[in-house]
């Protein structure tokens, strides 16, 4: 698909994440102002509230922008969300006689603070990528052990906390939780000195299922909504010691961050790319009808307080194992209900290539080889003060669907009272 020109003239250009092929969904405020419903377009944004106030967005049932969330939209289903972007393209794009009615609701992206997007209904974290399951099965168990059993089977996940997702820029205070040395007789308590990142993309479920009813692999494709790039950050001595027998648990669930801008699904479309080849064939009922994974390119960064920042890993989505259509499949297969806003993350996006890794982790190699940074000094782990910053983009021809970043700087523990 070409890129589709816009009398935005900046979302025209081949360096912004935002052409009219895009049209992520955010939420914005200015000055201090009640945060309102945006969709980004080149370096502006238009009011969508406003838009529907005034009669130019009108999907024919309840007003949908009254709340600082994208969800009452979601709800609508999938004929409302292709319904709004048509509308959105037909006010957007060059030439459209709507322009002059338009121009009053663009506001500008430099201007505005962004909000978290949606309300996460709750949140499911996977471990989809064979090259990190990998990685981190071998330096926790060794190389004879480093997929368990049942990895090339399900969708390995852990239900996480929708508490501490935040949106991308807010600080996250470095973790406190018990810690055991492998030579020590007793855990300690005191600030997590493994602290990483973890490179993933969350999907965000746009329609509802009932308690008791499984989806199949092409209904789970149809509710998701949309994708932002996720951070899951990992306290990896935490977790060390606590994820036996259960899995993660304080490890995680201190913060996970997301970009701002929810990139839908059907912005995604020309970019669908088939899943890797099956090891052992999975059951029937996790077989995908068709591609379901998304050819997006991702990169991590990490700068220390007031320094530049260095891109530590480059890698891209195409290379999961399992898609957010065969997780959600999973997730529902018992009988679980799925909701309007719940998120899953994709599980850490690493490559096959040593640069490829989504994790410090994996690029350290458990901190035994620390990378080296543009500025000189060196990383195993995030150190106080370090911002990460995650982007992403699928790259079309001329133009590019980008994610907007997905940063948060780290914060010294808080001392246990
Ligand atoms: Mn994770």
């Amino acid at each position: 698909m070409p890129l589709i020109r816009s009398w935005v003239t900046s979302a025209n250009s081949k360096e912004t994440p935002f052409p009219l092929n895009n049209l992520p969904y955010g939420v914005f405020s200015i000055g201090g102002a009640s945060p309102i419903c945006g969709v980004a377009i080149g370096d502006m944004i238009l009011d969508v509230a406003a838009c529907e106030a005034a009669g130019l967005i009108n999907l024919g049932v309840e007003p949908v922008f009254q709340l600082p969330a994208w969800n009452p939209l979601m709800a609508q289903g999938p004929d409302s969300w292709a319904a709004l972007r048509r509308i959105l393209v037909e006010l957007l794009e060059e030439g459209s006689s709507h322009r002059n009615d338009i121009e009053q609701f663009l506001v500008r992206q430099a201007d505005v603070e962004m909000h978290m997007p949606f309300r996460v209904g709750e949140f499911t974290d996977f471990y989809a990528s064979r090259h990190h399951a990998t990685n981190v099965g071998t330096m926790f168990r060794g190389p004879e052990n480093a997929l368990p059993p049942n990895w090339l089977h399900i969708p390995i996940g852990y239900n996480g906390r929708a508490s501490t997702v935040v949106v991308s820029k807010t600080p996250i205070t470095r973790p406190s939780g018990q810690i055991k040395a492998p030579d020590a007789d007793m855990p300690s308590f005191g600030p997590c000195e493994r602290l990483d990142f973890e490179l993933e993309l969350g999907a965000i479920v746009g329609c509802s299922s009932k308690m008791g009813c499984p989806v199949s692999v092409q209904q789970a494709d149809d509710m998701i909504f949309g994708y932002v790039l996720l951070n899951d950050w990992s306290a990896r001595d935490i977790q060390a010691w606590e994820y036996q027998p259960l899995g993660p648990f304080q490890a995680k669930a201190f913060a996970t961050s997301i970009s701002p801008w929810i990139v839908t699904k059907a912005a995604l479309e020309a970019f669908r790319m088939p899943s890797p080849a099956q090891v052992k064939p999975l059951l029937p009922y996790l077989q995908e009808p068709g591609p379901m994974l998304y050819d997006i390119a991702l990169e991590v960064a990490l700068a220390p307080t007031g320094k530049p920042a260095t891109v530590l890993t480059r890698t891209n989505y195409k290379q999961m194992y399992y898609s957010a259509a065969q997780q959600l499949t999973h997730h529902a297969s018992s009988g679980c209900a799925m909701s309007v806003g719940d998120l899953l993350g994709s599980g850490t996006i690493s490559g096959s290539g040593k640069s490829e890794r989504g994790s410090l982790l994996e690029l350290s190699w458990g901190g035994t080889e620390p990378l080296t940074l543009d500025t000189g000094e060196t990383r195993r782990f995030i150190e106080d003060g370090d911002t990460v910053t995650l982007t992403g983009a699928a790259l079309g021809d001329g133009y590019q669907i980008g994610f907007g970043a997905c940063a948060g700087t780290v914060l010294p523990a808080i001392p246990y009272p």
